[in-house]
């Protein structure tokens, strides 16, 4: 249940739904969808086992057997209006050039979507596509690229089997704010190897390549992933609530308040999490983090100097 703490968040950190409200004077809402895309890292072109975090049981909205618009109508908040169409699952710029467009601009189609929220690996991302992304720009779409990075040390993300490297992120999230496409980073806190100092070093890294958001989340150890396994032979651990939030809150501290967050930390699919367990329910963590930051602090609080 949300406590009164959980909605006051926004008071200390500037929000990617309170920025959407400003500009369009109403909420905004994400509506997932699938467009049955697949992972370079699943299907052999660079890996099949995948991240060693992931299992694709956990996307939600995937496997699509709906259509867009069926998946539009089902997924979206009935008291809204305005809708950003989110491709969530998988790669979702890893398909042929016309694929995607058609994909792309059926979801830009309903009257009611205002613009398009990409998920993706940052070495899948072509100048075709970020030319397709602009375009939707230029017509007054709200366009984001969201780009999975999860760390920016490569020895952690050849340890989590991304199979792409911090210079890949650098150079797609380059390209995209040059033609003006937002770019949202996301990072995992509590990698295995990882603790506050590699938290602070990625965060500061990827706000020296620029960022227009960030989406952080505490590492969830889902069922069927390699981590499970790893994780049930007493190999690697999860972060403690407390230990997440603290190093979230001081993420947010070390953030300029023109970066959006998107996400401060994440529940998990009921039925899919292993650990750790206070991640089963969204509101504690936003709690605890919420209450460090009314304590010591908000966003941008800690802003390095240049
Ligand atoms: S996290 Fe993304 S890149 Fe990694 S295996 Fe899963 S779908 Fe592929």
């Amino acid at each position: 249940m949300k406590s009164a703490d959980s909605l006051s968040l926004n008071r200390f950190v500037h929000t990617f739904g309170d920025s959407l409200r400003e500009k369009y004077g109403e909420n905004v809402y994400k509506i997932s969808l699938s467009g049955n895309f697949t992972c370079p890292n699943r299907d052999g072109t660079l890996g099949r086992g995948g991240c060693t975090f992931c299992s694709v049981a956990s996307f939600a909205g995937s496997p699509a057997r709906k259509s867009l618009r069926e998946q539009l109508l089902e997924n979206r908040n009935p008291r809204a209006r305005l809708f950003l169409a989110y491709f969530q699952a998988y790669t979702s710029t890893y398909a042929e050039f016309a694929v995607l467009k058609k994909c792309y601009d059926e979801a830009l189609a309903s009257p009611e979507v205002i613009g398009l929220c990409v998920g993706t690996r940052p070495d899948c991302v072509s100048d075709e596509i970020l030319g397709l992304l602009e375009d939707y720009g230029k017509q007054g779409f709200e366009v984001w690229l969201e780009l999975g990075l999860q760390s920016s040390f490569d020895e952690t993300l050849e340890r989590i089997n991304r199979r792409h490297t911090f210079a890949d992120y650098v150079r797609t999230a380059v390209r995209a704010r040059e033609r003006g496409i937002r770019v949202c980073a996301h990072i995992i806190v509590g990698l295995p190897g990882e603790g506050l100092m590699h938290s602070l070093t990625t965060l500061g890294r990827v706000l020296d390549t620029g960022a227009d958001a960030l989406k952080l989340h505490q590492l969830h150890i889902v069922r069927g992933s390699q981590m499970e396994r790893e994780y049930r032979r007493g190999e690697i651990a999860a972060l403690s609530l407390e230990e997440y939030a603290r190093i979230a809150a001081l993420m947010i501290q070390h953030t300029p308040e023109n970066v959006l967050y998107e996400r401060v930390g994440a529940s998990a699919l009921s039925g899919m999490l292993v650990a750790p367990d206070w991640a089963a329910k969204r509101w504690p963590v936003i709690n605890a983090i919420t209450a460090i930051l009314a304590r010591e602090g908000g966003q941008g609080s800690r802003v390095r100097c240049a």
